[in-house]
């Protein structure tokens, strides 16, 4: 054995790996260092073996072949990763080498065996594999991942996967989008996301976005979708972002469904705040309250108060109905009563309150949901109501009884035939009572004309002086009255005549009824810019100014009780509405003690 041979066989000994030499046709393993046996799990017998015998389980695998062809050829053979199935431990095992076959040649330079230099790279293969696998599922996962995926690479924002899911939401086809850049396949998006990409790249932190709107152009189509997303930097080892992953879903019918619940709200809200009605939400367990902000007015306040401090606002009076009606409540299941409720200002409010209970499994009330509403003007307005109805069959009783009067009289009169002078008085007497009588009536009339739309006028021309004194010929001045006609009184009007007389009439018999101790009355007639001015002054009591912005609705009496005077509260109603229809104002300068002056305009020319 020549040194160098020796040399070689020891430095192949000591080496960890797995080398051995078959030499011949016959591949003869000649040497094997204990690296190979080990990794055959074999003994030295198998040296001076031929290679098919000392491992036979390789029959059908291709590493005799290698080693003759490298035998045969005299030229080196090498693979990185050879999978060897090798019987190791009583049972077959699978191996994976990278190897080199090396050629030995002897003095003449011809190729008397093979070494085999290998290493056992079965560790590294599976762990090559695993990532593998694991970047298929991940890839499958991503693939088949019912939200939208798309990773893309950082330096350059190329498209590197993107699934199904992403595609469906962006509307655009794989091959448009794989291997382009993210903005050259959604370019409508660009503008609003490419910053913020870009902000996610440089500085690392994701971007993550609810229901934004988004404007698409999807499969060719222009639309507005909602997308819930993340703009995710993926981290390189080394702490540089190399890809960016974009998860997204749409939620356009998620936002769509719920606006749509806000709008309905919305529109319950504003039904609820133009009927002005307070709401309110009791908790019978807990005996909380919740209320709305119009609740709060409805009862004075600016903000929630506990339900003792409402409780309190009531009137003595109604508290206890308020109680009885809650005790009700809790049986029939509906709560309803109308109170009155006291403002921190001392003024009175009338509310009706209305509510439906709710019950628990055990037949527990547990809940109340309810409406407040001030009914303060309905009250108000039911009570002048029921006012008139006393006032006017009260005002139609007195000259009815003063004409069945007259009429026995003048039946006795006649019957005895005396007295023929007194019939003729009880005759004025009778009159004067139907007069009244169809004087009230025609106001009645001409409320339910008014209220229906039905005041029709009749225009005509005519002089302002003749229609005045006209007027004044109904009146029954009683002697204590003088009427001065000034002014423009010889000016042409435009109007519905028997209407606007009768507006003067209201007038001067205001003046006359209400200020008995003025002597003078004065009708002035105007002639302004665009309109004629009529006026009618008396130097009587006058109104308390608090009363004036009232005289002109229906049944407002100053004197409610109508004990002083008599009137159904109806006259300056009716002329007003005379007035309105004719485009004019009506109105009344009055101080208290000094008279008053009403007045109306006509518009002319
Ligand atoms: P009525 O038919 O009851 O007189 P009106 O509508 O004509 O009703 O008048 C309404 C109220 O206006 C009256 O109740 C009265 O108190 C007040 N009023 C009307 N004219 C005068 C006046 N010239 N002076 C003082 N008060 C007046």
């Amino acid at each position: 054995m020549e040194p160098t041979e020796s040399l070689f066989r020891d430095i192949v000994e000591i080496s960890p790996f797995p080398v051995y030499v078959c030499t011949g046709n016959n591949m003869i393993i000649s040497v094997a260092n204990n690296a190979t046996l080990k990794a055959w799990d074999r003994d030295a017998s198998v040296i001076g073996k031929p290679f098919f015998e000392a491992l036979p389980e390789l029959e059908d695998q291709p590493f005799l072949g290698y080693l003759q062809g490298v035998y045969r050829a005299g030229k080196p053979f090498h693979s990185d990763a050879e999978r060897a199935d090798l019987l190791v431990g009583g049972k077959m095992q699978t191996f994976y080498y990278k190897f080199t076959y090396q050629p030995m040649f002897d003095a003449e330079g011809k190729v008397y065996g093979v070494a085999a230099f290998n290493t056992d790279v079965t560790e590294l293969e599976r762990a090559r594999q695993a990532v593998e696998e694991s970047e298929m599922t991940l890839y499958n996962l991503v693939r088949q991942a019912p939200v939208g995926i798309c990773i893309i690479r950082a330096e350059d924002l190329m498209i590197e996967v993107v699934n199904d899911s992403y595609l469906k939401l962006v509307g655009k086809r794989r091959k448009d989008m794989e291997n382009h850049s993210i903005w050259e396949a959604i370019p409508e998006a660009a503008q609003l996301y490419a910053p913020i990409m870009n902000n996610v790249i440089s500085s690392g932190v994701a971007f993550s976005a609810r229901e934004h709107e988004v404007f698409l152009i999807r499969n060719g189509e222009p639309e507005i979708v909602f997308i819930d997303f993340v703009y995710e930097p993926v981290l390189h080892f080394d702490g540089t972002i190399n890809t960016i992953m974009i998860i997204a879903i749409e939620v356009t019918d998620k936002v769509v469904a719920r606006r749509n619940i806000e709008d309905v709200e919305e529109r319950g809200r504003l039904a609820i705040e133009a009927a002005e009605i307070g709401t309110f939400d009791l908790d019978m367990n807990t005996d909380t309250l919740v209320t709305s902000d119009r609740f709060n007015s409805i009862f004075g306040f600016t903000t929630a108060v506990s339900r003792k401090k409402l409780a309190a606002t009531f009137h003595v009076d109604d508290q206890d109905l308020r109680i009885r009606a809650h005790e009700a409540a809790l049986k029939s299941g509906y709560l309803f009563y109308e109170a009155r409720v006291i403002h921190p200002d001392d003024s009175v409010h009338w509310i009706r309150s209305q509510a439906k209970v709710y019950y628990d499994n055990e037949d527990k009330p547990k809940r109340m949901l309810g409406t407040v509403l001030d009914i303060t003007e309905f009250k108000r307005l039911q009570q002048q109501k029921d006012d008139f109805i006393s006032v006017a069959s009260h005002e139609l009783k007195t000259p009815m009884t003063s004409l069945k009067a007259s009429i026995q009289i003048l039946d006795k009169l006649i019957k005895n035939n005396s007295n023929p002078e007194k019939v003729s008085v009880f005759i004025e007497k009778a009159n004067t009572s139907l007069t009244k009588m169809h004087h009230l009536i025609e106001s009645l009339l001409n409320v339910s004309k008014i209220t229906a739309g039905q005041l029709a006028l009749n225009k005509t021309h005519f002089k302002a002086d003749e229609m005045i004194s006209e007027s004044c010929d109904h009146i029954l001045l009683n002697g204590d009255h003088s009427l001065e006609l000034t002014g423009d009184t010889n000016v042409e009007l435009f109007a519905d005549r028997s209407k606007i007389e009768q507006v003067v009439i209201n007038l001067v018999n205001n003046a006359i009824k209400y200020a008995p101790l003025s002597y003078k009355i004065i009708i002035d007639v105007r002639r302004q810019r665009r309109s004629v001015k009529i006026s009618v002054q008396d130097f009587g009591e006058g109104i308390a100014y608090d009363k004036i912005p009232h005289l002109f609705e229906r049944y407002y009496r100053v004197d409610s009780t109508g004990l002083q005077y008599s009137g159904l509260g109806l006259g300056l109603y009716i002329s007003a509405e005379i007035i309105e229809r004719h485009n004019g104002k009506i109105g009344v300068n009055s101080e208290s003690g000094k008279g008053s002056t009403f007045w109306f305009t006509l518009p002319v020319g």
